[in-house]
Protein backbone atom coordinates (compact mmCIF):
# COMPACT_ATOMS: atom_id res chain seq x y z
CA UNK A 1 0.00 0.00 0.00
CA UNK A 2 3.10 2.41 0.83
CA UNK A 3 4.23 2.00 -2.72
CA UNK A 4 0.56 2.58 -4.23
CA UNK A 5 -0.32 6.26 -2.05
CA UNK A 6 -0.44 8.58 -5.72
CA UNK A 7 2.21 11.47 -4.91
CA UNK A 8 -0.42 13.82 -4.62
CA UNK A 9 -2.19 12.76 -1.32
CA UNK A 10 -1.85 14.82 1.66
CA UNK A 11 -1.62 14.02 4.73
CA UNK A 12 -4.55 14.64 5.48
CA UNK A 13 -6.41 12.76 3.00
CA UNK A 14 -5.06 9.20 5.13
CA UNK A 15 -7.78 7.99 7.13
CA UNK A 16 -7.18 5.26 9.53
CA UNK A 17 -7.28 2.35 7.15
CA UNK A 18 -4.54 4.19 4.65
CA UNK A 19 -2.22 4.79 7.86
CA UNK A 20 -2.51 0.81 8.72
CA UNK A 21 -2.36 -0.40 5.38
CA UNK A 22 1.27 1.98 5.05
CA UNK A 23 1.82 0.72 8.58
CA UNK A 24 1.71 -3.20 7.25
CA UNK A 25 3.68 -2.28 3.97
CA UNK A 26 6.52 -0.66 6.16
CA UNK A 27 5.87 -3.84 8.85
CA UNK A 28 5.35 -1.19 11.82
CA UNK A 29 2.55 -2.22 14.44
CA UNK A 30 -0.74 -1.28 13.52
CA UNK A 31 -1.32 0.68 16.65
CA UNK A 32 0.83 3.60 14.99
CA UNK A 33 -2.02 4.33 12.90
CA UNK A 34 -4.06 5.46 15.58
CA UNK A 35 -1.26 7.64 17.39
CA UNK A 36 -1.07 9.34 13.84
CA UNK A 37 -5.16 9.90 13.43
CA UNK A 38 -4.75 11.13 17.08
CA UNK A 39 -1.84 13.50 17.04
CA UNK A 40 -2.98 15.11 13.62
CA UNK A 41 -6.83 15.76 14.40
CA UNK A 42 -7.19 15.05 18.31
CA UNK A 43 -4.23 16.85 19.81
CA UNK A 44 -4.31 19.19 17.19
CA UNK A 45 -0.04 19.13 16.56
CA UNK A 46 2.18 21.35 14.48
CA UNK A 47 4.25 18.02 14.22
CA UNK A 48 2.32 15.01 14.57
CA UNK A 49 5.54 12.42 13.88
CA UNK A 50 7.11 14.22 16.70
CA UNK A 51 6.48 11.24 19.00
CA UNK A 52 8.45 8.84 21.07
CA UNK A 53 6.13 6.00 20.63
CA UNK A 54 6.48 6.01 16.58
CA UNK A 55 9.57 4.05 15.05
CA UNK A 56 11.83 5.81 13.50
CA UNK A 57 11.96 4.27 10.66
CA UNK A 58 7.98 4.81 10.48
CA UNK A 59 8.43 8.30 11.04
CA UNK A 60 11.15 8.65 8.21
CA UNK A 61 9.17 7.12 5.78
CA UNK A 62 6.42 9.43 6.53
CA UNK A 63 8.15 12.95 6.31
CA UNK A 64 10.05 11.77 3.09
CA UNK A 65 6.30 10.94 1.85
CA UNK A 66 4.07 13.73 3.27
CA UNK A 67 4.81 17.27 3.63
CA UNK A 68 2.44 18.94 6.44
CA UNK A 69 1.74 22.59 7.49
CA UNK A 70 -1.04 22.68 10.02
CA UNK A 71 -3.94 24.05 7.57
CA UNK A 72 -4.63 27.73 9.41
CA UNK A 73 -7.21 30.16 9.25
CA UNK A 74 -6.36 33.14 6.64
CA UNK A 75 -8.89 35.37 8.00
CA UNK A 76 -12.49 35.23 10.14
CA UNK A 77 -15.95 37.57 9.48
CA UNK A 78 -17.87 38.07 12.86
CA UNK A 79 -21.73 38.13 12.66
CA UNK A 80 -23.09 40.47 15.29
CA UNK A 81 -26.47 39.14 14.35
CA UNK A 82 -26.12 35.33 15.49
CA UNK A 83 -22.46 34.63 15.92
CA UNK A 84 -21.45 32.88 13.75
CA UNK A 85 -17.98 33.02 12.31
CA UNK A 86 -16.98 32.92 8.65
CA UNK A 87 -13.44 31.16 8.32
CA UNK A 88 -11.16 31.35 5.18
CA UNK A 89 -8.92 28.14 5.00
CA UNK A 90 -6.11 28.26 3.64
CA UNK A 91 -5.61 24.31 2.27
CA UNK A 92 -2.88 22.56 2.35
CA UNK A 93 -1.80 21.32 -0.65
CA UNK A 94 0.12 18.51 -2.31
CA UNK A 95 4.15 19.53 -3.05
CA UNK A 96 3.32 18.21 -6.40
CA UNK A 97 0.53 20.22 -6.97
CA UNK A 98 1.95 23.81 -6.08
CA UNK A 99 -0.37 25.33 -8.48
CA UNK A 100 -3.45 24.00 -6.87
CA UNK A 101 -3.02 26.26 -3.64
CA UNK A 102 -6.81 27.36 -2.92
CA UNK A 103 -8.75 28.98 -0.11
CA UNK A 104 -11.81 27.14 1.39
CA UNK A 105 -14.81 28.68 3.00
CA UNK A 106 -16.25 27.53 6.20
CA UNK A 107 -18.78 28.91 8.81
CA UNK A 108 -18.36 28.23 12.86
CA UNK A 109 -22.41 28.22 13.62
CA UNK A 110 -22.40 28.17 17.99
CA UNK A 111 -25.68 26.91 19.51
CA UNK A 112 -26.54 25.88 22.83
CA UNK A 113 -24.66 23.15 23.50
CA UNK A 114 -23.18 22.47 20.22
CA UNK A 115 -20.33 24.35 17.99
CA UNK A 116 -21.15 23.48 13.97
CA UNK A 117 -18.88 23.80 11.14
CA UNK A 118 -20.84 24.30 8.15
CA UNK A 119 -17.99 23.50 4.88
CA UNK A 120 -17.45 23.13 1.60
CA UNK A 121 -16.75 20.34 -0.96
CA UNK A 122 -15.80 22.29 -3.59
CA UNK A 123 -14.59 25.54 -5.16
CA UNK A 124 -17.70 27.00 -6.53
CA UNK A 125 -20.07 24.75 -8.22
CA UNK A 126 -21.65 24.01 -11.49
CA UNK A 127 -25.01 23.18 -10.32
CA UNK A 128 -26.34 26.80 -10.92
CA UNK A 129 -28.97 27.28 -9.00
CA UNK A 130 -30.73 30.69 -9.87
CA UNK A 131 -30.92 31.77 -6.14
CA UNK A 132 -27.25 30.72 -4.88
CA UNK A 133 -24.12 33.35 -4.98
CA UNK A 134 -21.92 30.41 -5.50
CA UNK A 135 -23.68 28.38 -7.81
CA UNK A 136 -22.92 32.05 -10.07
CA UNK A 137 -19.26 31.22 -10.06
CA UNK A 138 -19.52 28.06 -11.51
CA UNK A 139 -17.44 25.12 -10.78
CA UNK A 140 -13.32 25.55 -10.00
CA UNK A 141 -12.50 22.56 -8.50
CA UNK A 142 -13.63 19.59 -6.39
CA UNK A 143 -11.87 19.66 -2.89
CA UNK A 144 -10.22 16.46 -1.81
CA UNK A 145 -11.11 15.03 1.42
CA UNK A 146 -8.43 16.24 3.06
CA UNK A 147 -9.34 19.63 2.04
CA UNK A 148 -12.35 19.27 3.60
CA UNK A 149 -11.08 17.39 6.44
CA UNK A 150 -8.33 20.65 6.43
CA UNK A 151 -11.60 22.95 7.49
CA UNK A 152 -12.29 21.26 10.57
CA UNK A 153 -8.69 21.13 11.94
CA UNK A 154 -8.52 24.74 10.98
CA UNK A 155 -11.60 25.35 12.70
CA UNK A 156 -10.57 23.02 15.65
CA UNK A 157 -7.23 25.10 16.23
CA UNK A 158 -9.00 28.21 15.58
CA UNK A 159 -11.24 27.10 18.89
CA UNK A 160 -7.90 26.30 20.38
CA UNK A 161 -6.13 29.59 19.97
CA UNK A 162 -9.67 31.64 20.59
CA UNK A 163 -10.32 30.65 24.49
CA UNK A 164 -12.19 33.73 24.84
CA UNK A 165 -14.58 33.22 22.21
CA UNK A 166 -15.56 29.63 23.85
CA UNK A 167 -16.07 31.11 26.88
CA UNK A 168 -18.39 34.03 26.24
CA UNK A 169 -20.86 31.54 24.66
CA UNK A 170 -20.42 28.89 27.64
CA UNK A 171 -18.59 26.64 26.22
CA UNK A 172 -15.29 25.25 28.13
CA UNK A 173 -12.28 25.81 26.26
CA UNK A 174 -11.58 22.57 25.38
CA UNK A 175 -14.72 22.59 23.31
CA UNK A 176 -14.35 21.26 19.35
CA UNK A 177 -16.37 21.16 16.50
CA UNK A 178 -18.82 19.04 17.20
CA UNK A 179 -21.35 18.59 14.43
CA UNK A 180 -20.28 18.47 10.48
CA UNK A 181 -23.05 20.14 7.75
CA UNK A 182 -22.01 19.93 4.06
CA UNK A 183 -23.82 23.10 3.78
CA UNK A 184 -21.24 25.22 2.24
CA UNK A 185 -19.71 25.99 -0.98
CA UNK A 186 -20.70 23.12 -3.54
CA UNK A 187 -22.74 20.49 -4.16
CA UNK A 188 -21.42 17.58 -1.77
CA UNK A 189 -22.97 14.93 -3.93
CA UNK A 190 -21.37 15.72 -6.86
CA UNK A 191 -17.68 15.23 -5.18
CA UNK A 192 -19.54 12.07 -3.17
CA UNK A 193 -16.26 10.01 -3.14
CA UNK A 194 -14.26 12.62 -1.02
CA UNK A 195 -17.03 13.11 0.94
CA UNK A 196 -17.48 9.62 1.61
CA UNK A 197 -13.46 9.90 1.96
CA UNK A 198 -13.52 12.80 4.84
CA UNK A 199 -16.10 11.16 6.65
CA UNK A 200 -14.18 8.48 7.32
CA UNK A 201 -11.46 10.45 8.70
CA UNK A 202 -14.01 12.66 10.95
CA UNK A 203 -15.81 10.27 12.68
CA UNK A 204 -12.57 8.43 13.57
CA UNK A 205 -12.56 7.82 17.49
CA UNK A 206 -9.58 8.78 17.87
CA UNK A 207 -9.51 11.62 15.95
CA UNK A 208 -11.42 14.95 15.26
CA UNK A 209 -14.60 11.86 16.52
CA UNK A 210 -17.67 13.73 15.13
CA UNK A 211 -20.37 10.76 14.97
CA UNK A 212 -22.08 9.81 12.26
CA UNK A 213 -25.83 11.19 13.18
CA UNK A 214 -24.09 14.52 13.62
CA UNK A 215 -22.57 14.87 10.39
CA UNK A 216 -25.44 15.90 7.90
CA UNK A 217 -24.45 16.26 3.79
CA UNK A 218 -26.94 18.46 1.89
CA UNK A 219 -27.39 17.87 -1.41
CA UNK A 220 -29.68 19.37 -4.70
CA UNK A 221 -31.40 15.86 -5.42
CA UNK A 222 -27.89 14.57 -6.62
CA UNK A 223 -29.42 10.97 -7.05
CA UNK A 224 -25.89 9.43 -8.65
CA UNK A 225 -23.83 10.76 -5.88
CA UNK A 226 -26.63 10.14 -3.58
CA UNK A 227 -25.77 6.02 -4.00
CA UNK A 228 -22.21 6.20 -4.42
CA UNK A 229 -22.29 8.37 -0.72
CA UNK A 230 -25.11 5.85 0.64
CA UNK A 231 -22.82 2.81 -0.63
CA UNK A 232 -20.08 3.70 2.00
CA UNK A 233 -22.64 5.16 4.18
CA UNK A 234 -25.97 4.33 4.85
CA UNK A 235 -27.08 5.67 8.23
CA UNK A 236 -25.66 9.41 7.13
CA UNK A 237 -28.40 12.19 7.33
CA UNK A 238 -29.69 13.60 4.72
CA UNK A 239 -30.75 17.03 3.96
CA UNK A 240 -32.91 17.87 0.68
CA UNK A 241 -32.12 21.56 -0.59
CA UNK A 242 -35.65 21.22 -1.93
CA UNK A 243 -37.38 24.92 -2.43
CA UNK A 244 -39.98 23.97 -4.73
CA UNK A 245 -42.19 20.90 -5.29
CA UNK A 246 -43.45 21.43 -9.04
CA UNK A 247 -40.90 20.12 -11.47
CA UNK A 248 -41.34 22.74 -13.77
CA UNK A 249 -40.97 25.45 -11.61
CA UNK A 250 -37.96 24.02 -9.70
CA UNK A 251 -36.05 23.29 -12.52
CA UNK A 252 -36.59 26.73 -13.18
CA UNK A 253 -34.62 27.58 -9.80
CA UNK A 254 -32.68 24.49 -9.88
CA UNK A 255 -31.56 23.20 -13.18
CA UNK A 256 -30.27 19.84 -11.57
CA UNK A 257 -34.26 18.92 -11.29
CA UNK A 258 -33.73 18.20 -15.24
CA UNK A 259 -31.43 15.75 -14.85
CA UNK A 260 -32.94 13.87 -11.23
CA UNK A 261 -36.61 14.65 -11.85
CA UNK A 262 -38.34 15.47 -8.39
CA UNK A 263 -40.26 12.87 -8.12
CA UNK A 264 -37.48 10.49 -8.80
CA UNK A 265 -35.64 12.06 -5.79
CA UNK A 266 -38.54 11.76 -3.46
CA UNK A 267 -39.08 8.10 -4.45
CA UNK A 268 -35.58 7.37 -3.28
CA UNK A 269 -35.69 9.34 -0.37
CA UNK A 270 -38.97 7.74 0.57
CA UNK A 271 -37.16 4.57 0.55
CA UNK A 272 -34.28 5.14 2.66
CA UNK A 273 -36.67 6.95 5.17
CA UNK A 274 -38.63 3.65 5.03
CA UNK A 275 -35.57 1.54 5.15
CA UNK A 276 -33.17 3.23 7.58
CA UNK A 277 -35.83 4.79 9.59
CA UNK A 278 -33.96 8.10 9.85
CA UNK A 279 -35.16 11.79 9.36
CA UNK A 280 -34.80 13.22 5.97
CA UNK A 281 -34.17 16.99 6.31
CA UNK A 282 -36.35 18.90 3.99
CA UNK A 283 -34.86 22.68 3.31
CA UNK A 284 -37.01 25.28 1.62
CA UNK A 285 -35.99 28.66 0.67
CA UNK A 286 -39.22 30.85 1.05
CA UNK A 287 -38.98 33.75 -1.86
CA UNK A 288 -41.39 36.74 -2.06
CA UNK A 289 -44.08 36.12 -4.76
CA UNK A 290 -42.10 32.88 -6.01
CA UNK A 291 -42.81 30.21 -3.82
CA UNK A 292 -44.27 31.14 -0.67
CA UNK A 293 -48.53 31.17 -1.00
CA UNK A 294 -51.00 28.84 1.31
CA UNK A 295 -51.27 26.89 -2.35
CA UNK A 296 -47.74 26.25 -2.11
CA UNK A 297 -47.43 25.32 1.56
CA UNK A 298 -50.27 22.82 0.80
CA UNK A 299 -48.07 21.73 -2.33
CA UNK A 300 -45.45 21.30 0.09
CA UNK A 301 -47.02 19.09 2.72
CA UNK A 302 -48.59 17.12 0.32
CA UNK A 303 -44.53 16.39 -1.09
CA UNK A 304 -43.68 15.42 2.05
CA UNK A 305 -46.51 13.16 2.48
CA UNK A 306 -44.49 10.21 1.16
CA UNK A 307 -41.74 11.36 3.65
CA UNK A 308 -42.85 10.66 7.26
CA UNK A 309 -40.01 11.28 8.93
CA UNK A 310 -39.53 14.33 7.14
CA UNK A 311 -37.77 17.84 9.28
CA UNK A 312 -38.92 20.68 7.70
CA UNK A 313 -36.78 24.11 7.87
CA UNK A 314 -38.02 26.96 6.30
CA UNK A 315 -35.82 29.69 5.63
CA UNK A 316 -36.78 32.93 4.71
CA UNK A 317 -34.08 34.47 2.10
CA UNK A 318 -31.36 36.49 2.32
CA UNK A 319 -31.22 38.72 -0.29
CA UNK A 320 -27.99 39.27 -2.23
CA UNK A 321 -27.32 42.54 -4.59
CA UNK A 322 -28.07 41.11 -8.08
CA UNK A 323 -29.94 38.05 -7.00
CA UNK A 324 -33.78 39.52 -8.38
CA UNK A 325 -35.12 38.12 -5.15
CA UNK A 326 -36.38 38.92 -2.37
CA UNK A 327 -37.62 37.41 1.34
CA UNK A 328 -41.44 37.22 2.22
CA UNK A 329 -42.17 39.48 5.21
CA UNK A 330 -42.49 37.81 8.95
CA UNK A 331 -46.54 37.40 8.36
CA UNK A 332 -45.89 35.57 5.52
CA UNK A 333 -43.24 32.68 6.90
CA UNK A 334 -45.40 32.87 9.94
CA UNK A 335 -48.79 31.66 7.91
CA UNK A 336 -46.69 29.42 6.07
CA UNK A 337 -44.91 27.75 8.90
CA UNK A 338 -48.82 26.97 10.45
CA UNK A 339 -49.96 25.62 7.54
CA UNK A 340 -47.24 23.11 7.52
CA UNK A 341 -48.09 22.78 11.08
CA UNK A 342 -51.95 22.16 10.41
CA UNK A 343 -51.58 19.21 7.69
CA UNK A 344 -48.72 17.11 10.59
CA UNK A 345 -45.35 17.98 9.70
CA UNK A 346 -43.06 18.74 11.81
CA UNK A 347 -41.23 22.27 10.85
CA UNK A 348 -39.03 24.76 12.15
CA UNK A 349 -38.32 28.38 11.11
CA UNK A 350 -34.36 29.05 10.16
CA UNK A 351 -32.55 32.36 9.76
CA UNK A 352 -29.97 32.41 7.56
CA UNK A 353 -26.40 31.67 9.21
CA UNK A 354 -24.54 35.23 9.35
CA UNK A 355 -26.38 37.17 6.93
CA UNK A 356 -24.28 39.71 7.82
CA UNK A 357 -21.04 38.38 6.71
CA UNK A 358 -22.71 36.57 3.81
CA UNK A 359 -22.06 33.19 5.34
CA UNK A 360 -25.97 32.49 4.72
CA UNK A 361 -26.55 29.09 2.43
CA UNK A 362 -25.60 29.99 -1.22
CA UNK A 363 -23.73 32.54 -0.52
CA UNK A 364 -19.69 31.94 0.32
CA UNK A 365 -18.14 33.20 -2.21
CA UNK A 366 -15.52 34.85 -1.43
CA UNK A 367 -17.17 38.19 -0.51
S1 LIG B 1 -27.61 26.02 -3.96
FE1 LIG B 1 -26.08 24.41 -3.65
S2 LIG B 1 -26.27 23.13 -5.52
FE2 LIG B 1 -27.28 25.08 -5.99
S3 LIG B 1 -25.66 26.31 -6.99
FE3 LIG B 1 -25.65 26.80 -4.76
S4 LIG B 1 -24.09 25.48 -3.87
FE4 LIG B 1 -24.64 24.64 -5.89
Amino acid sequence: MAATIPSSTRWLDLSRADLEALCDALRAPRVHARTLIRNTHRLLREDPWDDRSLPSALVEEIRARFGFEPPVVRETRHSEVDGAVKLLVALPRPSSEPERAADAEAVLIPEAARVTLCVSSQIGCAQGCVFCHTGRMGLTRNLAAGEIVAQVLAANRWLAAEPGWLAARGFDPTQRVTNVVFMGMGEPLDNADAVADAIAILTDPAGASVPLRRITVSTAGHLDGLERLLARWPRVPIALSLHATEQHARAGLMPITERFPLDRVRDRLACLSQDQAQPIFVQYTLFAGVNDSPEDAAALAAWCAALPAAKVNLIPFNPFPGSGLRAPDDPTVAAFRDALHRAGLRVMRRHSKGPDIAAACGQLAFR
